[in-house]
């Protein structure tokens, strides 16, 4: 059984999404026996990171500069922000590149369950930008689960009495599903496919 540094290594890689104990034992023995290779880059990647890491003020994408390189992108449309729980859900957007607006990430869904409400998200953020800087069309890409589609219907009703089109991503997504885990094709797809919804 491992222990001392690398026991320590294996339980805090075990805590991340999508690994377990067993992955976690795996990879760390990648990691010690090709140390030159594998375990030494990325060190310096993970403190490179470390330093560099920042929210970006605006729509709170993860970068490595604030703001970051969608807000500060000249070419964007600006009149259009595209609604998103979580910044892997931008990157998989900007992965199926179609789409060429703005963002904002809300940070998560409301949950009547874990008692997550509107103040916990950046809901006031979003409203402002849309409300202030010209924006004509606001797209709810929130995931097909009951909460995110509960989240695009409250942020519906907080601009309903705007002249914003409000629209949102068709699903035609297993339900339940989550942007990050759709391919790119799909992904493209609901998003040429998204539905006026006021
Ligand atoms: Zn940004």
């Amino acid at each position: 059984m491992p222990t001392g540094d690398i026991d320590t290594l294996i339980q805090l890689l075990s805590r991340l999404p999508g690994l377990g104990k067993r992955s976690a034992r795996r990879m760390v023995l990648t990691l010690v026996k090709n140390k030159e290779a594998t375990l030494l880059p990325l060190l310096s990647a993970m403190q490179a990171v470390a330093n560099s890491v920042q929210v970006c003020a605006e729509c709170g994408n993860v970068d490595d500069r604030n703001l970051c390189h969608v807000c500060t992108d000249e070419r964007r449309n600006r009149e259009t922000i595209c609604v998103v729980e979580e910044a892997a859900d931008l990157w998989a957007i900007e992965r199926s590149s179609i789409y060429r607006g703005l963002y904002h990430v809300l940070g998560g869904t409301l949950s009547a369950l874990d008692g997550i409400g509107p103040e916990d998200l950046h809901i006031e953020g979003l409203i402002h930008r849309a409300t202030t800087q010209g924006v004509t069309e606001v797209i709810l890409a929130t995931n097909a689960t009951v909460d995110g589609q509960m989240t695009a219907h409250y942020i519906m009703e907080r601009l309903r009495d705007t002249n914003i089109k409000l629209s949102k991503i068709a699903h035609g997504v297993p339900v339940g599903g989550e942007l990050d885990y759709l391919d790119e094709g799909t992904l493209s797809a609901a998003m040429k496919a998204r539905q006026p919804v006021m």
